[in-house]
């Protein structure tokens, strides 16, 4: 086999597992064992262990030295963290618009929360959640310091994968009415119940993730049944 097929069922076999943890179809928790997988999909184990790696630095995978390889389940620890963290900057972005008036911004933000509907109108799982975690960073950008955007997306795509990962409807987590409602405050300048809005919006969310979370340590479902017949026969 030489190295360019190599490298293409190395991004097979990582879009393949990637996909699947994304879309739900293996739970965090869920063991991935080398053999078993590069049985799956008819490659070696060399192929394997490269494509765990790259999917633990992405944060999809965790890799313990005498358990294996297993989808991440952040604790409920980090997940408490990671919304404290976007809690306490989202809450001085918000202070902030609300001191001066955007009326550019609330009209491109009450256009983004339309297509946030729609995509959960239309069940477009993967859509919806980027495009509610998607609000957040237009919001931050609106704040115009780079370094808070820049941390703030970080903090937004990590979570955005962690609701992905686990078990979470979409519009159980991030609701696009709390989004309009947030707007609505933001228009007024009533900075305490604009910063109050965000905290009950993000507490909210780490709720429902808890929850959900919880449900998907309890379930176990066998490795061959969550990858779809096609990612396998290309
Ligand atoms: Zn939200």
């Amino acid at each position: 086999m030489g190295r360019k097929d190599a490298n293409q069922r190395t991004d097979h076999v990582l879009a393949a597992i990637r996909d699947a943890i994304i879309a739900r179809r293996l739970r965090p928790g869920q063991r991935l064992r080398e053999l078993e997988l590069a049985e799956l999909f008819g490659v070696s184990r060399t192929i394997i262990r490269a494509v765990l790696q790259q999917l633990a630095t992405a944060g999809l995978v965790r890799i313990e030295a005498n358990k294996g390889a297993s989808v991440d389940l952040p604790s409920h620890d980090e997940i408490a963290g990671l919304f404290q963290a976007r809690a306490i900057i989202e809450m001085g972005i918000v202070a902030r618009l609300c001191s001066t008036t955007h009326p550019d911004l609330i009209q491109r933000l009450r256009a983004h929360i339309e297509l946030e509907q729609s995509a959960i109108d239309a069940s477009d799982y993967r859509q919806a959640i980027a495009l509610l975690g998607e609000f957040h960073i237009l919001l931050a950008q609106a704040a115009e310091n780079e370094s808070v955007n820049a941390f703030y997306r970080s903090l937004v795509l990590r979570t955005s994968l962690i609701v992905s990962a686990i078990e979470a409807p979409a519009d159980s987590t991030c609701r696009t009415e709390e989004h309009s409602e947030l707007l609505d405050l933001i228009e007024k300048g009533n900075v305490q119940a604009a910063s109050m809005c965000v905290w009950n919006h993000l507490q909210e969310i780490q709720t429902s993730l808890r929850v959900a979370a919880e449900k998907g340590e309890q379930d176990y479902h066998p490795l061959q049944h969550l990858f779809l017949r096609e990612s396998l026969a290309k």
